[in-house]
């Protein structure tokens, strides 16, 4: 696990940061650059002089360069990103899926983009464990920079082996990940088969928590969520008892229990 630091955004970094938490994303700029993936850059430099060739104004290419080659090719899934806005630091995001560039409007024109979920870590902490540093090598001026990795910083994630819930909740918490399990099995619980709206009329409309089923620690950090396969509709009440076991039960075991027990 790797610990980053993102600014948010340059001029509106509170609105860029509340757009982050909404659609699930961590974002930087120079979007006019293009999809990095097309590019398919070697290293640092190469994004850097193709930004100064479209654009030969730039004046911070030689920050865009290793902010955009991070996103795009070093940051791993499972990594934890503090985010600063204000010049302070707000929260953390852990990264749950691969780079995408993302050609509308979605967060202030920033068009580089991870899939990300807010998590509950507190970011002054994990900071603080990394040494309140970036790596060698990295400048503190760089829009995204890796932070000192230190025995620390993965304790305060790992503390109590529980990178597997705080990561597994960051998921849950997905919202396109989300929406898309939502949109493949509907809205009922897939172990006691309550359905809110049924029960409680329009106030349970689309009412549903969201399990994540897979255990990331096996995942090498290659792994991308499949949210038809990986994630699975619940009530609060069956997704308190399958997390009564750590890492989380099937989803098959809880429904064998409650076939066992609920007559
Ligand atoms: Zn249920
Ligand atoms: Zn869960």
């Amino acid at each position: 696990m790797q610990v980053w630091r993102l600014v948010a955004h340059h001029e509106e970094s509170r609105k860029a940061l509340s757009k982050m938490i909404d659609i699930g994303r961590i974002a930087i700029g120079w979007s006019n650059i293009g999809d990095i993936k097309d590019l398919a850059p070697r290293n640092s430099s190469e994004i850097a002089a193709k930004l100064k060739s479209i654009q030969p104004d730039v004046e911070n290419a030689n920050m865009a360069g290793p902010s955009l080659w991070n996103l795009f090719s070093e940051v791993e899934i499972g990594d934890q990103v503090i985010v600063t806005a204000n010049k302070k630091r707000k929260c953390v995001f852990t990264i749950t899926g691969p780079y995408i560039f993302d050609p509308n409007n979605s967060i202030l024109g920033y068009s580089h983009q991870r899939q990300a979920a807010l998590t509950n870590i507190d970011p002054e902490k994990l900071w603080q464990a990394s040494e309140g540093n970036v790596a060698e090598g990295e400048s503190v001026r760089w829009t995204l920079v890796k932070c000192q990795g230190t025995k620390k910083s993965s304790d305060i994630v790992y503390f109590e082996g529980k990178r597997y819930s705080v990561t597994s909740t960051a998921i849950e918490r997905d919202r396109s990940a989300r929406d898309k399990c939502i949109n493949h099995f509907g809205c009922s619980c897939q172990v006691c088969g309550i359905n809110f709206e049924d029960v409680y009329g329009n106030i349970g409309r689309n009412y549903i928590h969201v399990h994540h089923r897979v255990d990331l620690a096996h995942s090498n950090g290659e792994y991308i969520i499949n949210p038809e396969a990986d994630l699975v509709p619940l009530c609060p009440n069956c997704h308190a008892m399958i997390h009564t076991d750590k890492p989380a039960m099937s989803v098959e075991k809880l429904k064998s229990i409650y076939a066992a027990n609920y007559a």
